[in-house]
């Protein structure tokens, strides 16, 4: 059996009448840069995480880095952040001109720890960025009630977490902003690159329009250099067709991981990534960890059953080359360097079948069967 990692093409084909439909509206009207249908899914994807206000953006990098711009960081602070997320969560502190300070993760949800984010702090904290990884979602309430009395901005990297919920409230509620990708692969992605901000704030909400745009406030009047970073009319049309199925593909794929759950229960290799009470998942992606010893061999019999598996992520950002230079003290992350050999992601996206499901399951219990 093959089973794809993602199956975009699927899941084009189950909504194919809606996307060619919002595709050629768009081209009929040449709204392919602002207009009405970037507005319509600027309110309709405020709605859908309950926002007051949503910024339509090229990518989710550049809504992280808009983000930490519209919050007032520049040179000189220190924004902290986890070591095990994708490099846009970092490239963005730095094209603030800030610091980047690495806080260690949860031993079993691989999320920001809260409880030691008190050692990182300093002066000149000025943002904290808690990643809502594999649409799993951090302590917000805990982070908010610490950084509210010592002025400290929370900007929450969403890009794997749209819908996500903590305490039965949407990121923004613990939020200043959060920062979206609708990257293809993404619980909700485009065709193409794609991204936004959403926030209560209406001021933050403004600079981030105008930074997007060229400073704009009319067409040949700039209050300040920005850049450009608009979502397309296509892009934002496509999107509105698919938030539609957001809901229930969201909940396909808790449906599908709690199959995963079920299935790895008795075996004891297999650890699935934690999630608190607390937190409704969207699962992004579906995390095990296994023994550092099995985890390449396991990750070699999946692809040899047809099964494509991925590693988010195979080197923490302080062992990446890029930030040789920072100096830091790599011996602090070492935890996170060894849950980084022990994980695996399989198959999840929400079309998959209960026998693709199964066939996955019983080849990871295969593997270690064989092994023991
Ligand atoms: C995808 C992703 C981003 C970046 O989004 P792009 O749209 O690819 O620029 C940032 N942070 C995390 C955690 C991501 O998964």
């Amino acid at each position: 059996m093959n089973i794809p990692f993602v199956d975009l093409k699927l899941q084009y084909l189950s909504i194919k009448p809606e996307i060619d439909e919002a595709i050629s509206d768009v081209i009929s009207s040449s709204s392919f840069i602002k207009g009405p249908f970037l507005a319509k899914f600027e309110e309709e994807f405020a709605s859908f995480v309950s926002a007051k206000f949503c910024v339509g953006l090229a990518n989710g990098t550049d809504a992280l880095s808009l983000g930490l711009k519209a919050l007032g960081i520049k040179a000189g602070d220190e924004v902290i952040t986890v070591p095990n997320t994708f490099i846009a969560t970092t490239e963005a502190i730095s094209s603030a001109g800030a610091r980047i300070v690495f806080c260690d993760v949860e031993e079993d949800t691989y999320l920001m720890d809260m409880s030691v984010i008190d050692r990182f702090v300093t002066e000149r904290t000025k943002a904290i960025i808690p990643v809502h990884l594999y649409g799993n979602t951090a302590n917000l309430k805990t982070l908010k009630e610490y950084c509210e009395p010592r002025g400290i901005h929370i900007l929450s990297d969403g890009a794997q977490a749209h819908g996500a919920k903590v305490d039965g409230k949407d990121l923004v509620e613990f939020s200043d902003i959060v920062a979206y990708s609708f990257y293809p692969g993404k619980n909700l992605g485009a065709y193409g690159d794609g991204g936004a901000i959403v926030t209560n704030d209406e001021t933050f909400a403004n600079r981030v329009k105008m930074l997007a745009n060229h400073g704009r406030t009319e067409k040949y009047i700039h209050q300040f250099e920005g850049i450009n970073s608009r979502l397309d009319g296509m892009q934002a049309a496509i999107l509105s067709a698919k938030l539609k199925c957001l809901d229930g593909w969201n909940e396909s794929r808790r449906n599908i991981a709690k199959i995963y759950d079920e299935g790895f229960a008795d075996c004891d290799e297999v650890t699935p990534t934690a999630v608190r009470d607390n937190v409704i998942p969207v699962y992004h992606l579906y995390v095990i960890r296994v023994p550092q010893k099995d985890r390449d061999n396991l990750n070699n019999h999946l692809k040899q059953k047809g099964i494509h598996t991925g590693i988010h992520y195979p080197v923490p950002l302080p062992f990446q080359p890029a930030y040789k230079g920072l100096g830091i003290d790599t011996s602090a992350f070492e935890y996170t360097n060894t849950i980084s050999k022990e994980i695996i992601s399989l198959p999840m996206f929400p079309e998959m079948t209960e026998e693709q499901i199964c066939y996955v399951v019983d080849s990871v219990k295969e593997h270690f069967q064989e092994a023991r």
